[in-house]
């Protein structure tokens, strides 16, 4: 186990070498719920600035289904399980395509796994994807992950990706996971509703921040909300890995958040 905790983002930036960046949906997708391209070029750029810069990225994508939803532009209301597999199957190549775009302009590879709760559960399958996981950062590919939603529906599912951040992060050992959501970290209370809504910047206990907070519903795209936010936290603060909740939508932010030129919620390593 190891601590590289900072203060602040920008110092937790500054002492990790490798990072694990969550997309969600609601930062991959437009209010239109069509793919934000404009949003993946400049994600790029930005990580393409941080590896010139020493550092080694893993991104872990949502947004498949919020993709095959907009490059079918039909199926969007069907909650039957294999209608949704079956967007995911449809909609993951659209986004990693754009992805590959995104990181070509760089010269950067990217590389695709996708993954189910059986990958962390067996120890043979964990030990396969962690050596496909250091070979190619290792090589200056970088990684896109997201979870197997063609096959895994059902039960053994992870369900979200803010679990599957937390995981990878774990299984690669990563000095630092931030999530991008739709938010600019956990608040008081909802700061859509209440305009005294403090941004919590600091976490050390979140047992006690549990208590303290009032914990809405999920986001519009998204599956997760504060709910897995906070479970991701409490996996990875315990392996010794800060975790750091800020709002993907703000122009630049991981380059922000590096220069200390953007705020969001810094979950301390244990
Ligand atoms: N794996 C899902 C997708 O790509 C997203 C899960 C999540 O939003 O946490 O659509």
């Amino acid at each position: 186990m190891k601590t590289k905790n900072g203060t602040n983002p920008a110092e937790c930036i500054h002492n990790a070498k490798k990072i694990v960046l969550k997309i969600g949906s609601n930062t991959l997708a437009k209010k239109d719920g069509t793919i934000n391209f404009e949003f993946m070029q400049e994600f790029a750029n930005q990580c393409a600035a941080l590896m010139e810069d020493g550092k080694q990225i893993v991104i872990v994508s949502s947004g498949a289904q919020v993709a095959g939803v907009s490059t079918l532009d039909k199926w969007a209301r069907r909650k039957d399980t294999h209608y949704r597999q079956a967007l995911c199957a449809i909609g993951q190549i659209e986004l990693m395509d754009k992805w590959r775009c995104a990181f070509a302009a760089h010269d950067i590879h990217i590389g695709q796994l996708l993954l189910t709760n059986i990958d962390f559960t067996d120890d043979q399958r964990t030990l396969n994807m962690r050596n496909t996981l250091f070979t190619l950062v290792d090589e200056g590919v970088v990684p896109i992950i997201n979870e197997n939603d063609s096959v895994s529906f059902a039960e053994g599912r992870i369900g979200d990706n803010d679990n599957l951040s937390a995981l990878t992060a774990i299984v690669w050992s990563a000095d630092l996971l931030i999530l991008f959501s739709d938010i600019d970290g956990i608040y008081t209370c909802n700061p859509k509703e209440f305009k005294d809504a403090a941004l919590i910047e600091t976490v050390k206990n979140i047992d006690e921040l549990r208590a303290s907070i009032s914990i809405g519903a999920t986001n519009d795209f998204g599956t997760g909300g504060i709910t897995t936010k906070l479970e991701a936290a409490e996996k990875v603060t315990e392996y010794g890995i800060p975790m750091v909740l800020a709002h993907g939508g703000r122009k630049n932010i991981l380059d922000n958040l590096a220069k200390g030129n953007a705020k969001g919620t810094l979950f301390l390593a244990k």
